[in-house]
């Protein structure tokens, strides 16, 4: 029933049928049902017009309809009807549909109007209002909630307003049953957080006998959206533990010992520690392991993917080590291999750029195992790189890498390697349950001792010279800066202008040679690029110049300053990123948000949050926060993320409870086995069977 096609239910037909798949994706009953009131109307509240001020949302007010006027010609022709009641008149304004609302409304009837209030040369009107005929019997009616549905301007001029969604609401529920909803939620949980019924629930979330009824529908429907998500997630992540085989590194040798006791530089950190642990646990189980890691910048990722490998040597297992740029491929060789030292171990640099004699030398160790551990860029997933035992692979920054490329990985062996996904991209915990829950989730959330907090401070353009006197003072004492422009396309030929520009003003401010000044950029050949960047990092140059080509990775622990330039168009955690390049050494360090003049009030928050706080996950909360969970760098564009009542961000606690019951069902019973859990089962095979189906028209 719930699945038959919208055009059957009565009131709707092919033509409307097709406006609600166009417009709103209600192909079935189901998606009718699903699409949830924005709010409720008391019908017995009726405002005076007098009283509505400017400033007002949404308004009702009933009245009778004087005359219309035709206004404008050609694309600002519209239609104006005066609304009257005992205190005053406002005008109601239609743009589209003009010969449907004359033929409709009629001058001397009464009708409740309700709208968005807008103003118009200093007249408060209504702009496309929903409309119906006003009798007495409404007005004095007993108390009750209308919704009132989302709908769009062409649903509206069709008459598909939100009244008339909420009669075909009315009109599916009259012909539904409860045995059309039957639970879906074990009775433990339903008796625990003393939930209304699946049925009732959906009565009341669009025609609530109390507002207290609709309180406890919410409450119950969106649990239920979270539950589901967190049981399918929990699914796919037991099946993976239960079936899916991995290399077993059971034992703890020479490599990591000789390196842990000899060459290790520092103590680890405690987060250090208990990650390494868990990634011990998994490749020790015989299961696959796919962990992501996350880390904020500068929290010392790297040194647990190299200890992870080191044991992975230890079990006679070769590891990868792969980057999205060249560049960070080489600070990770040149890094690994400086703190490796004398060590007895092959590591070896595999990039686009290597040199075709050293890359078929490199080719032939993979094969024949006596390479331990190959770092490089997507060019290590190739398929001419054959392993003879591949068994550990660490991305670092993973969101650069396609589903694809990492498929790849998994046919480099009999068994797939153990995954180590690591990023830095701090994805808050609430997010990171729905969007990696699949996944298992390590995070590092210690930085090292002895870090010196970056000061961040925002200034105005009109302060530029003063900031340039800032910047020189630093690099006096000898520090190194860094200049980022923002680069919103990569082929935004007025971005690379600005970049131009700005590197001319900043060669003005530090004219050669008592000056040097590196430029890097997204469209240069990688060996410049490479070249440029090789100066800043050895000292060559005091400043650099870039796009944020820069933001991930890069370590020059000197570069003590960071000016960023139109700040106000970077989002809350690229400007994190982006300043993780600074604060590297002992140095203090200082990122500074240049910005125009004026700004948004959301823009002034953004940089407000950043020169307030330097943990990467307030950051990302606050981002989270503000943008939504749509927009988050680092998550996958995951259908799991578009919830229809659920809000991963206001419904936090809530979330962790659906995650709770479902992690106890999935863990101790993933075959629905028991009486208990059995309308779980069958209400994800419902969806399953059907919902796809559904959606081809
Ligand atoms: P990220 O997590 O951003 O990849 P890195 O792994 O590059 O961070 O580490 C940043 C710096 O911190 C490196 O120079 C590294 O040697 C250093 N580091 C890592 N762990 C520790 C530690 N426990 N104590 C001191 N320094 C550390
Ligand atoms: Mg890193």
């Amino acid at each position: 029933m719930l699945f038959s096609p919208i055009e059957y239910l009565k009131g709707v037909g092919p033509l409307r049928g097709d406006m609600l798949k166009k417009e709103l994706n209600i192909f079935t009953y189901k998606d009718l049902l699903e699409h949830y009131p924005l709010r409720h109307l008391d019908k017995t509240k009726v405002d005076k017009i007098r009283s509505i001020n400017f400033n007002a949302d949404y308004v009702q007010v009933a009245g009778k309809l004087m005359h219309f006027d035709i206004v404008g010609e050609k694309r600002s022709k519209r239609l104006v009807a005066y609304l009257q009641d005992d205190t005053g008149e406002i005008e109601l304004t239609w743009f589209q549909g003009i010969n449907w609302v004359t033929k409709t409304l009629h001058t001397g009837h009464h009708y409740l109007v309700f709208g968005k209030v807008g103003s118009f040369m200093g007249k408060i009107q209504i702009v496309h209002p929903e409309i119906e005929p006003y009798t007495e019997e409404k007005a004095g009616g007993k108390k009750f909630l209308e919704p009132i549905y989302p709908s769009t301007e062409k649903l509206k001029v069709r008459g598909l307003n939100g009244r008339m969604l909420a009669k075909l609401t009315y009109a599916l529920l009259q012909q539904l049953s409860p045995k059309d909803l039957p639970e879906n939620l074990p009775e433990s949980i339903i008796k625990q957080y003393r939930f209304i019924s699946r049925w009732e629930a959906n009565c009341h979330i669009h025609f609530p006998a109390t507002e207290e009824m609709y309180k406890h529908a919410v409450r119950r429907l969106k649990f239920e959206e979270l539950f589901f998500a967190q049981v399918r997630l929990g699914l796919i992540r037991s099946t993976r533990h239960r079936f899916s085989k991995g290399w077993i590194f059971d034992k703890v040798g020479d490599f990591f010992n000789t390196f842990y006791n000899e060459f290790l530089p520092f103590e680890l950190t405690n987060a250090q520690k208990r990650v390494l642990k868990e990634i011990r646990k998994d490749a020790g189980s015989g299961k696959q392991m796919n962990r992501l890691l996350q880390g904020d910048v500068g929290s010392g990722k790297t040194i647990v993917a190299l200890l992870s490998m080191l044991i992975a040597a230890d079990n006679n297992f070769q590891s990868v080590l792969m980057a999205p740029t060249e560049i960070l491929a080489q600070q990770h060789f040149n890094g690994i291999t400086a703190v490796l030292g004398t060590m007895n171990i092959e590591v070896r640099l595999l990039t686009g750029s290597t040199k075709t004699k050293e890359r078929k030398e490199i080719l032939t160790k993979c094969e024949d195992g006596s390479l331990h551990i190959l770092i490089g860029t997507h060019a290590v997933i190739e398929d001419k790189v054959q392993f003879k035992n591949l068994g550990f692979a660490v991305i670092d920054e993973q969101h650069k890498f396609g589903v694809a490329q990492r498929a790849k990985l998994w046919k480099k062996n009999s068994l797939p390697p153990h995954i180590l996904v690591m990023t830095a991209t701090p994805i808050p915990r609430t997010l990171a349950l729905t969007a990696y829950g699949d996944l298992d989730y390590s995070v590092i959330d210690e930085l090292p001792p002895g870090r010196q907090p970056i000061n961040t401070i925002h200034r105005f353009e009109s302060k530029r010279p003063q900031v340039m006197d800032f910047l020189r003072q630093e690099i006096e004492k000898g520090r190194q800066a860094y200049v980022v422009y923002p680069l919103i396309e990569e082929s935004s030929k007025v971005d690379y202008e600005n970049l131009m520009k700005g590197f001319e003003e900043v060669k003005s401010f530090f004219p050669e040679p008592k000056f040097w000044i590196s430029m890097v950029h997204g469209k240069q050949p990688a060996e410049q690029k490479e070249v440029n960047m090789k100066r800043f990092v050895t000292g060559d140059t005091n400043i650099m110049v870039s796009t944020t080509v820069i933001e991930v990775g890069v370590n020059v622990p000197n570069a003590s300053v960071m000016v960023i330039e139109s700040a106000e168009k970077f989002g809350l955690s690229q400007l994190h990123q982006l300043r993780g390049r600074v604060g590297r050494g002992a140095e203090k360090s200082f990122c500074i948000l240049l910005t125009g003049n004026k700004l948004s009030a959301e823009a002034k928050e953004r940089l407000k949050i950043l020169c307030a706080t330097n943990d990467g996950f307030a950051v990302a909360e606050k981002d989270l926060e503000i943008r939504g969970p749509g927009d988050i760098e680092g998550t996958r564009q995951s259908g799991d993320l578009n919830f229809k009542i659920a809000n991963i961000v206001q419904d936090r606690i809530m979330l962790e409870a659906a995650k709770e019951a479902a992690n106890v069902i999935v863990e101790n019973d993933p075959e629905f086995t028991m009486a208990e859990n059995l309308p779980v089962k069958e209400y994800l095979q419902w969806q399953k069977g059907k919902t796809i189906w559904s959606k081809i028209s």
